[in-house]
């Protein structure tokens, strides 16, 4: 590993001070409104703990685990390796919940878009995107509701953040993907799975809610129930620099980083996070990455700005800042939203940037927009929905 003289003490206290502010924006306890609690979002530990409590033998644990997440079980009363009355004791104390689905739409190119409404009302979009030419594909999830960062390029940024999601809402919203695709019980080994992937790519920025979604990535790949490894999981960041070290030590899933400019007065500008944590500190903690390696490579996501961040120069500087980094670099062509200041670049201009790029011997795909008919491509989801329904429920704000 490179030294690259990460403060080890100051990363502590920035880590502290982080999670102190994610504590602010805690999702409400995991209950019903008749008093039974959520089962989906404990760990291991604390589905053992809530059951012994309710004073049931603690191999109860492994038994409800494999229903609720191999299985897919939303009913205590489909667990038949469990006696009758101890499923009815299970009904009475606790629920396997999905959020609910307050509304999905399948784009033409069938990436298909749920709107998820949780049990304060609060809601997140989830993203199906399918493989193309396979019978696979990615579900793209979101961490929080809204976001804080307000990257420029982005309309979910305009949404500010209500609250975080638990762990139960962000495991729950790959659980009712499955539901809706029929892919229960979970695949083992070679079995091929149509939602193949997660990218922690949707609403929000994830490690600014890194407990609630290290603790549902964590459920995602325990081999006894969903199983999907952490190869097949990619956690999407702006670039906070001292949770990546974090996410690196304790999850080392793939790392994706929102880089979009290659000066730091731009990138202040179009992810103003970086006024915080400037590009070099970023590409530092990239380099200090434990995951990263040429079998699994950092994803840099660069949005395709017409004018702004697209000329030759820049493509050049960018492979300059990545250079010893085992990185593939995803160009994204803009989705213009209504209102956004700014045009997607010319083909012309994402040709020329993406052989530069590809010439340096980093892959440099440019991602084809999909689902943009529903509203469902890169930084554009939620607010639409929120905005429809403040037309219908309080006349067009615009
Ligand atoms: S790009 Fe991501 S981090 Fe930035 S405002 Fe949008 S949702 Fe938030």
């Amino acid at each position: 590993m490179a030294d690259t003289g990460a403060p080890a003490d100051l990363d502590e206290a920035e880590r502290a001070r982080i999670l102190a502010k994610t504590a602010r924006f805690a999702p409400p306890p995991a209950v019903t409104a008749d008093g039974r609690r959520e089962l989906v979002g404990l760990s291991r530990e604390e589905l053992k703990a809530v059951l012994v409590e309710a004073g049931m033998e603690p191999f109860r644990a492994k038994q409800v685990w494999h229903w609720i997440y191999y299985q897919g079980a939303t009913d205590f009363a489909r667990m038949s390796t469990i006696a009758k009355p101890t499923q009815a004791k299970l009904a009475e104390r606790f629920v396997i919940g999905r959020p609910e689905v307050a509304a999905v739409q399948t784009s033409t190119d069938e990436t298909r878009k749920w709107l998820f409404r949780f049990r304060d009302g609060q809601e997140a979009e989830t993203v199906y995107i399918p493989d193309k030419w396979e019978d696979r594909g990615a579900v793209c999830m979101s961490s929080q509701v809204g976001c804080t960062l307000a990257c420029r390029f982005c309309h979910t940024g305009t949404q500010v953040l209500a609250r975080n999601l638990g762990a139960a809402e962000i495991v729950g919203q790959f659980m009712a993907a499955r539901d809706a695709y029929g892919e229960w019980p979970s695949p083992k080994g070679e079995t091929p799975r149509l939602l193949s992937t997660v990218v922690m790519m949707g609403m929000g920025e994830p490690l600014y809610n890194y407990e609630n979604v290290a603790k549902a990535i964590r459920i995602a790949m325990d081999g006894e129930g969903i199983g999907l490894s952490r190869r097949r999981i990619t956690l999407s960041t702006s670039g906070v620099v001292p949770m990546m070290d974090r996410c690196g030590a304790d999850l080392a899933v793939n790392l994706a980083v929102s880089l979009h400019a290659v000066r730091d007065d731009l990138r202040d500008e179009l992810v103003p996070l970086n006024r915080k944590y400037p590009i070099r500190e970023v590409l530092d903690a990239c380099r200090r990455y434990p995951a990263a390696s040429n079998a699994r490579r950092i994803t840099f996501e660069y949005i395709m700005l017409k004018g702004v961040n697209d000329s030759p120069a820049e493509a050049h500087e960018l492979i300059r800042l990545i250079a010893g980094i085992p990185a593939k670099v995803n160009l994204i062509p803009f989705n213009p939203w209504p209102g956004s200041p700014f045009e997607t670049s010319t083909p012309a201009a994402i040709d020329r940037f993406a052989e530069i790029v590809n010439d340096a011997g980093f892959s440099s795909p440019v991602r084809t927009p999909r689902g943009r008919d529903i509203l469902a491509a890169c930084g554009q989801l939620r607010t639409e929905s929120q905005r429809q329904r403040a037309g219908t429920d309080a006349g067009e704000k615009g």
